[in-house]
């Protein structure tokens, strides 16, 4: 008989349902990797599926999720060209099609038969990873360069969705810009606004949050308490250049065009839950502010490409986001981490 192959996987099959649990290690087939997870960061969207459920996923169709991943290469499958096997690579989760016209002008993010690792095929909280045919051939596995950490790689994935966002807030220097939520995402906003020569403004309700960006980038103005009321003190009246909502919450969605500068650029970053759409907006403040409202969702695989050189040349330093770290039998005690939002991003190890 031959010897079964298992690894460690935290499994979701349902709402509030993870289980730890041993699974056949997968074997890849003709175009596929297989990666050996070193780490795999937790994301809002982690929380939010395990939270609220997700489609697809119930007791006959656990899924394993993680799609903020990095390891290093355990086999190849027949046909891969390119890779070889002890390769360190971060792993960019969206694949698409590959053949329709958003794919190939270089957003198979949006790509109508869009998936991804970790959402809805098995991703990173598991020993193993495997690494799906389009995503290969489509150039999802990225090599490392020795100086980045896995650790950084994973988090890479997050960086590059608010690359994104970046990307169409069209930030000038001198710009103010506002960043709402001080999560570990808002946080990379106020980053890329930095380093784009912005003043950049930070709004969160919690206090605790905001003392830790302080400290984390100390150039950045806080705005606790109200935030209009802040924000117009501290812009002479003008409101802010660019509004970026890092958080939730539908009010904040709607005060943004109140908050935006005549010309205004804002972008709706995070989601909002459902059953709260849709989100009232007063259009008027469009017309007569001459406002552009935008929004972004994941990110395009050059964009993660970008913003992995980014880490790897030392332009934008992640690794002061990486507040804790766990063993994968510890997960539900990160993903609680996660969910109260305590520190920044929680990170699975793997040895
Ligand atoms: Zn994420
Ligand atoms: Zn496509």
């Amino acid at each position: 008989m031959m010897e079964e192959r298992t690894m460690a996987a935290a499994r979701m099959y349902g709402r509030n349902e993870i289980r730890i649990e041993r699974v056949p290690i997968p074997v890849p087939g003709e175009g596929e990797i297989l990666v050996k997870v070193a780490s795999a960061a937790i994301c809002g969207t982690d929380v939010r599926m395990i939270t609220y459920g997700s489609a697809g996923i119930d007791e006959s169709h656990p899924r394993i999720l993680g799609h903020e991943l990095a390891g290093t290469i355990a086999e190849i499958g027949p046909g891969v060209k390119g890779y070889r096997t002890g390769q360190r690579v971060a792993v960019a989760p969206n694949m698409g099609c590959g053949i329709c016209d958003t794919c190939v002008k270089g957003n198979g993010h949006l790509c109508p038969d869009y998936k991804a690792l970790g959402i809805n095929l098995d991703g990173g909280f598991a020993q193993y990873c495997l690494i799906p045919r389009e995503a290969v051939r489509g150039g999802n596995v990225c090599l490392l360069e020795d100086g980045v950490s896995f650790d950084e790689a994973a988090v890479n994935e997050p960086l590059s969705c608010v690359y994104n966002g970046f990307e169409q807030a069209r930030i000038h220097p001198g710009d103010l810009v506002l960043v709402v939520g001080a999560g570990p995402i808002g946080l990379m906003h106020c980053a890329l606004a930095l380093m784009a020569g912005a003043v950049v403004f930070l709004n969160d309700l919690s206090m605790e949050r905001l003392a830790e960006a302080k400290k984390l980038y100390p150039a950045i103005r806080l705005i606790a308490g109200d935030l209009k009321e802040g924000l117009m003190s501290g812009t002479r009246g003008k409101g802010a250049d660019v509004v970026i909502t890092a958080c939730p919450v539908p009010a904040v969605q709607s005060q943004a065009l109140e908050l935006a500068a005549l010309g205004g650029r804002i972008i709706f970053f995070g989601g909002i839950a459902a059953e709260k759409e849709p989100v009232p907006i007063n259009t008027n403040l469009i017309h007569y502010k001459q406002l552009l409202v935008s929004g972004t969702t994941r990110a395009s695989l050059i964009q993660y490409r970008r913003t992995l050189a980014f880490i790897s040349e030392g332009v934008l330093d992640v690794k002061s986001m990486i507040t804790a770290h766990f063993p994968l039998e510890q997960f539900p005690i990160a993903l609680e981490k996660a969910h109260k939002g305590e520190g920044l991003k929680n990170v699975i190890v793997f040895e």
